[in-house]
């Protein structure tokens, strides 16, 4: 038996999660085929990379499964991980591509306009205190990411919230999270009591929420109100994004709340008696040895800012805005109110 196969494990209900493997430290993301009466709906595809491509290669052909035999494609939200693939196999099997018309519109800001994107993000970064020298590898990591997105899927059918999607032998309610991404798509059945829940709630690790420019403007505040809204769903087992299925479903909840309360908490020791840059302290929050690795820089000061602005709406910090500077932005940087 090949590596690959180890990746996938056959769930009691019959599906399989398939651990698509990822060149970050998360390691993986779960694809999970939910068997239908003429073949699969496939969840959340994966990153494309060479890699993936035999990864997938290699299940399809172990289970069986011939292109022809997946018949639909869901997209829980637009994060690379989850939406990469959907092209490349949507390209070999016809089927329909279903995601929010929130995703899809994020998905083409983010990979459609990706240089304009960019831009405003440096442009932002840059105003919250970033080191001019580490914007250029920055914008190389997330340019490289393009590819790994492509091709994008054509024949796309949008998803609403508040209704109701078949797959697996089983009507979904379809519901929408908030926070990680901004119309990341939920499936709830009350009969089974199991929720697929994308990067919404995951296990050991806490999902990232983080600002970027023209999304959610308090992401922090959407994701714990979400957290709130799903609180009295009757949840037997989770089927996440990452990691393994799990069914201490409101205990997850209250632990990621937890977590958030203490972070903004820590972070107001951090500010302490001098106002600071978003950047600043996020290098306090986390390490400077951050300033190694774009990839975990952006999504550390994308969260530092997410919970700066929950700080602001709370009234625990206020926000200091320069004057332009000679490059033209001004700068922000917090000060507590007490
Ligand atoms: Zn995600």
């Amino acid at each position: 038996m090949n590596e690959s196969i180890k990746a996938v494990t056959e769930l009691a209900n019959g599906w399989l999660q398939v651990k698509v493997p990822l060149p970050f430290s998360l390691k993986w993301v779960n694809a999970y085929l939910l068997p239908e009466e003429n073949g699969w709906t496939l969840i959340d595809p994966g990153l494309h990379t060479n890699e993936t491509e035999h990864f997938w290669l290699a299940v399809m052909s172990e289970y069986e499964i011939r292109w022809q035999d997946i018949r639909t494609i869901v997209v829980t939200h637009h994060h690379p991980d989850h939406f990469g693939m959907a092209g490349w196999f949507q390209q070999r099997t016809d089927a329909t591509v279903y995601l929010s018309q929130v995703a899809l519109d994020s998905a083409n800001r983010l990979w459609s306009e990706h240089e304009a994107f960019s831009d405003e993000l440096t442009e932002a970064f840059l105003m919250h205190g970033m080191a001019p020298e580490l914007t250029e590898d920055m914008r190389e990591h997330m340019r490289g990411f393009r590819e790994k997105v492509s091709p994008q899927p054509a024949d796309l059918s949008i998803l609403q919230p508040g209704g109701t999607f078949g797959m697996g032998g089983v009507e979904w309610n379809v519901l929408m999270g908030e926070g990680h991404a901004p119309g990341h798509l939920i499936f709830y059945d009350s009969v089974s009591g199991w929720l697929l829940c994308g990067d919404q709630i995951l296990p050991d690790i806490s999902p990232n929420i983080g600002w970027m420019p023209g999304g959610d403007p308090d992401p922090l505040g959407s994701f714990l109100n979400s957290l709130q809204e799903m609180l009295p769903l009757e949840v037997k087992m989770v089927f996440p994004g990452h990691r393994d299925p799990f069914s201490l479903f409101r205990q997850r909840i209250e632990e990621l709340i937890d977590h958030h309360e203490h972070r903004l908490m820590k972070m107001a020791e951090i500010i302490g008696n001098e106002d600071k840059s978003a950047f600043e302290v996020c290098e306090l929050l986390f390490s400077p040895r951050l300033r190694n690795n774009a990839h975990q820089l952006r999504f550390a000061l994308a969260e530092t800012i997410a919970h700066l602005i929950r700080m602001e709406r709370r009234g625990i910090v206020i926000r200091l805005e320069s004057e332009s500077s000679p490059e033209g932005l001004s700068r922000i940087r917090y000060r507590l109110t007490v």
